[in-house]
């Protein structure tokens, strides 16, 4: 008897038909032998609805609060889920983040899951019923509920599966699999058979939304072989598994996007030492993660300008805190930045040991009339932050360029 984990996300459980379809999905799977637990996201819209709402209250949300309130859309789903197994005459449990333990760490909304107790799921599977789990959700030591960050219900999943010691996980979504590009915004777009799991972490860190990050992470950690591939179809999806000697072949192997950054420059700050901690301590203290960081050279007057990129949920917070560091460092030229950028990316192992990549990706981007404000690289990928609404653009030129789509039959041949 295999134990398989299978998550569903937010459109596969968007409405109480779409609930009842999994139901008899998961029963489907079980009644081929096999130990069922399921984790599931809030129906798909209601964690903005939620935080709609939160905003309504407070121009900045008490982050505590705020996960009480994000972590009620799973509650409503699982139970849903529950209801419908039993419908079909089958049984089934329901568990929130604290009933099994899903201990995390006290990052209000964006918490790191630190332990898993199991022995409750581990007992109800064997007492015959289908294990339902809240994704996205945990607790703290002190019994506080935190979430895990948008897309957090993928890392459950994972973080489960690997605590169960699962068979399988697979990641049920409203697309087959994980493409050279989003689906949604390139037609041409191949689903990936595999894919390892370092280039899926890069594609994921870059705006891949269809697995969260600490998934992948999760997976590479403890060797979760992890299945990506559609709710709605029986089709085969994308595996992402360790890496495979093949796997080298592909220069780059997707394009990537993500609209949830913010640019953010100080200007003219004296070029000294301990300039950069005096910025960067204040932000890391408040919990932001910063991503992208480029200092300009001395322009000759003894000064210079530190540009970089946090969340753009973060980005009126950080201008906030830098207010008192721009008068403590004497920064003459004050804050400014802008939230509507984009970083778009082009990721591939086999860009280990291949040159000229990053520049073919600026004139492809020149080219389009699209100025880049800043880059930088690491061994399998390139990223440029540009203006957001050139997004689109730029991910079908560069996903062109590389000839990362279907190859269209040249019209003389469909002729002959
Ligand atoms: P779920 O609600 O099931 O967790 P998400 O919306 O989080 O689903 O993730 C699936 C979405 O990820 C797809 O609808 C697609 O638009 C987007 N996406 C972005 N990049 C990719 C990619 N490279 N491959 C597949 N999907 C992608
Ligand atoms: N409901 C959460 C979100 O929308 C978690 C998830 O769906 O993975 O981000
Ligand atoms: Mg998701």
């Amino acid at each position: 008897m295999a134990l398989i984990v299978q998550k569903f996300g937010g459109t596969s459980v968007g409405d109480p038909e779409k609930i009842k379809n999994v139901a008899k999905r998961v029963l489907k799977k079980k009644n081929e032998g096999n130990q069922m637990v399921v984790v599931l996201s809030a129906m798909s819209g209601e964690t903005n609805r939620l935080t709609e709402f939160a905003l309504a209250m407070q121009d900045m949300p008490d982050l505590r609060e705020m996960d009480v309130l994000l972590s009620s859309g799973e509650q409503v789903t699982i139970s849903l889920f529950a209801m419908a197994v039993k419908a079909l005459g089958d049984d089934c449990i329901s568990f929130l983040g604290d009933q099994v333990k899903i201990e995390t760490d006290n990052s209000y909304t964006k918490a790191r899951i630190e332990g898993i107790d199991s022995d409750r799921i581990t007992k109800e599977l064997d007492s015959g019923k289908v294990v339902v789990v809240a994704g996205f959700q945990g607790v703290t030591e002190t019994g506080d509920i935190t979430t895990l960050g948008r897309g957090g219900s993928d890392t459950t999943a994972v973080a489960l599966a690997a605590a169960l010691e699962a068979d399988a996980c697979e990641i049920f979504t409203d697309v087959e699999g994980v493409y050279t590009t989003d689906p949604n915004i390139c037609d041409n777009a191949i689903k990936i058979d595999r894919i390892t799991y370092d280039e899926m972490l890069e594609l994921a860190s870059l705006g891949a939304k269809v697995l969260d990050i600490r998934s992948v992470t999760f997976a590479k950690q403890y060797n979760v072989p992890v299945h990506v591939r559609s709710t709605f179809t029986e089709t085969e999806g994308t595996w992402v598994v360790a890496e495979e000697k093949a796997m080298e072949g592909k220069i780059v192997s997707g394009v990537t996007y993500n609209k949830n950054e913010a640019r953010i420059t100080i200007s003219g700050v004296p070029d000294q030492p301990g300039i950069a901690s005096k910025i960067f301590t204040p932000i890391s203290n408040a919990d932001i993660i910063v991503d992208m960081i480029i200092q300009n050279q001395d322009t000759g007057n003894g000064e210079t300008d530190m540009t970089f990129t946090v969340a753009r949920t973060d980005y009126q917070r950080t201008l906030q805190l830098l207010e008192s560091v721009v008068k403590q460092t004497g920064a003459k030229g004050g804050i400014h930045g802008s939230d509507s950028i984009t970083k778009i990316s082009i990721v591939g192992v086999g860009m280990r040991n291949h040159s000229g990549i990053a520049s073919t990706m600026f004139s492809v981007l020149s080219n389009e009339g699209i100025n880049i404000s800043m880059i930088s690289t690491s061994e399998i990928k390139v990223s440029c932050i540009i203006e957001e609404r050139y997004t689109e653009l730029a991910v079908r030129a560069l996903h062109d360029a590389f000839e990362l789509g279907k190859e269209s039959v040249p019209e003389e041949e469909t002729l002959s």
